[in-house]
Parts: C-alpha cells; structure tokens; sequence
C-alpha cells in the first residue's frame, strides 16, 4: 500500500483564501483591520524567523500587525505589564507571544495576562480549560491543534469511534491535540516519555499524531495498516549533501510509514504550514468578536 498524502501546504492555502474573504467581509460589514500584536523577548533567531513567517502570512491576507520586541533581560513585571497594555488595547485584537520565553520567565503567569478574547495562541489556562470541559468550548483553539484537526477532516478521517493515538503531552501540542479529539468523539490514548511499549500502542491507532521531537521515531511497523498518520515533529538531521549540512525531518520514518499508512502528512509541508493559517483563522475571530461585542 502506499499512503495518500495529505498536502497540508494545499489546505493551508485554501483557509488563507478563506481569511483573505472574511476579512475583506469584516471590514466590509463596518468592522475594523483586523490586527495582531507579536512579542519577542530576546533574539531567539529560530523565533524571529518564525515571527517574520507569521507577519508576512498575516500582511498577505490583510491582517495588520504590531511588532514588539523586549530586551531578552527584560524582568517578569516588566513583559506581564507590557501584555496587559496590549491586552487593554483596543486596537489590538489578537497577542501573540512568541514561545519559549527566556528561561528564567515564568511563561504561564505571562499567558495570563492576555485577555482570553485576544488569546489567538489559544494557550490561556481559560481556554485551555474550556477546552477540557464537556459542554464547553473555547474562544480559540490552538493553531497547531488545530491544524491537524482540519487536516484530518478535511483528508476524511473519521473520528467519531476511532481509536487515536497522540505522543506527546505538550501544553502546546499533545495535550490540546487529545482534548480536541476527544471532543470529537475519538478515543484517546496519550503516551509521553514513560509509555511502556509505545509500538504496540501506536500499533491500536486508526489515527496516530506524533508530536514528540524526536527525528523518525515511529517506524513503520508501529503503525497500523490503513492509519491515518500525521506528524507534528520538525526535527533537524545533519545531512552534508544538503546546503545547509542538515534537512528537517518529522518525528515519523515517513519513506516507511508511507508503505503501511492509508494517509500521512509530510514533512515539510504538512502540518508547519497549518500552524500558520490558524493563527490568521483565530485572529479573524478575535476581530470579528471585538466588533460584535463594539455593536451590541
Ligand atoms: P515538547 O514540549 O518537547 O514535548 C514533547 C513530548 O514528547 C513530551 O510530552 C515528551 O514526554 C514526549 N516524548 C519525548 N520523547 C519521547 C519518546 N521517546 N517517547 C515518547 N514520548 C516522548 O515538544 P512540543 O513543543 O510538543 O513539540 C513536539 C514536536 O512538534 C517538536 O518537533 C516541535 O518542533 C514540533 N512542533 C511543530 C509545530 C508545527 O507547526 N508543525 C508546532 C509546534 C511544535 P514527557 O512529557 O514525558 O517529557
């Protein structure tokens, strides 16, 4: 069997499309530009170039932006007061604080401080939260999530009854990616460093979403005959032959995983470029409430 690949660069330039549409009908309705502030705190350069990706990303679709960034010594008060300006601005209608922070930033206290209606990273404990609770739903999801939830359905994955395997527990990735599909009605396994046995489990899922960091993991006969497989790692490989001495690969052996899976996202281009499109989506959405909450 060879896989079916879901082309995530694709789908992630059919819900730009879709961005690009409701913002013009925003603005068309009345409603404002809308804008996203960024943060960074440092000069991380794996940070800034995936702040200057998202900037460029949002300009292409008509979101505005405002750029900031603070000193990498800045102190706790001074980046928690910073957000709360921005979160009591009401030009502002999306905060993106670019993780990680610098070590000794207590990251979670700085979440918190931007209100939920702006949390377009989806990563306020509140959010995060409604996520996890039955017969509730957050304000925003977050993007990365997000992405492969709208990779698997739009690549057809069925998800209610299915058995879904996540790796990974991270606040960012695995644990969010396991509340959504649970609140689709898949059932979850999620494993994590101390998971005895991961190839058998992984062996159970109709769907498996790696998201664990570790250069091709899951080989192919972890996985299930037919699975639907998508691979949040991006992992950097040393490799002379390339430029650049390395290539990036994702946490799955994808030249054996496409021999055994029914569909698989590559890497690059599968789930990267969702990431992306999900912040502009959740950023639309946080003008659109400010807007509606502006003419109630
Ligand atoms: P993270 O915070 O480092 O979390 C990694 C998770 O994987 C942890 O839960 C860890 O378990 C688990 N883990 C690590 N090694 C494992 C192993 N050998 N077996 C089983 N579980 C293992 O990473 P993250 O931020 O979630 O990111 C995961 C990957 O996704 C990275 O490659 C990252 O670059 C990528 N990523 C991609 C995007 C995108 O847009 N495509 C976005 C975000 C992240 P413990 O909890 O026990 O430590």
């Amino acid at each position: 069997m060879t896989a079916r690949i879901i082309d995530g660069k694709s789908i992630a330039a059919e819900i730009r499309a879709e961005v690009a549409a409701g913002v013009e009908a925003l603005i068309g309705r009345g409603g404002p530009v809308p804008t996203l502030a960024t943060v960074l705190v440092g000069d991380n350069p794996a940070s800034a170039t995936y702040l200057r990706a998202k900037r460029t990303a949002a300009a292409e679709v008509g979101i505005g932006t405002f750029d900031h960034t603070l000193s990498g010594n800045a102190t706790q008060q001074e980046v928690e007061s910073f957000v709360t300006e921005l979160s009591d601005d009401p030009r502002v209608h999306g905060i993106l604080i670019q993780l990680p922070l610098p070590i000794d930033l207590d990251e979670q206290s700085v979440l918190t401080r931007i209100r939920i209606e702006k949390d377009v990273d989806g990563f306020h404990p509140i959010n995060l939260g409604r996520l996890a609770q039955k017969g509730s739903d957050p304000l925003f999801i977050p993007c990365t999530p997000a992405g492969c939830l709208t990779l698997l359905k739009r690549s057809g994955a069925r998800l209610e009854g299915s058995r879904a395997v996540v790796l990974g527990r991270s606040n960012i990735v695995g644990m969010p990616v396991a509340l959504l599909l649970i609140k689709h009605d898949a059932t979850v396994t999620v494993c994590h460093s101390r998971t005895r046995d991961l190839p058998q489990v992984c062996r159970g899922a109709d769907i498996l979403i790696a998201a664990v960091g570790q250069a091709e993991l899951v080989r192919g006969d972890w996985i299930r005959p037919g699975a639907t497989v998508i691979d949040v790692g991006i992992n950097r490989v040393e490799d002379p032959t390339t430029e650049r001495g390395y290539r990036i690969v994702g946490d799955v052996a994808y030249h054996e995983a496409i021999e055994v899976a029914g569909s698989i996202t590559p890497v690059p281009g599968g789930v990267g470029p969702m990431t992306v499109a999900g912040l502009l989506q959740n950023t639309l959405h946080a003008a659109e409430i400010a807007h509606d909450r502006s003419a109630a």
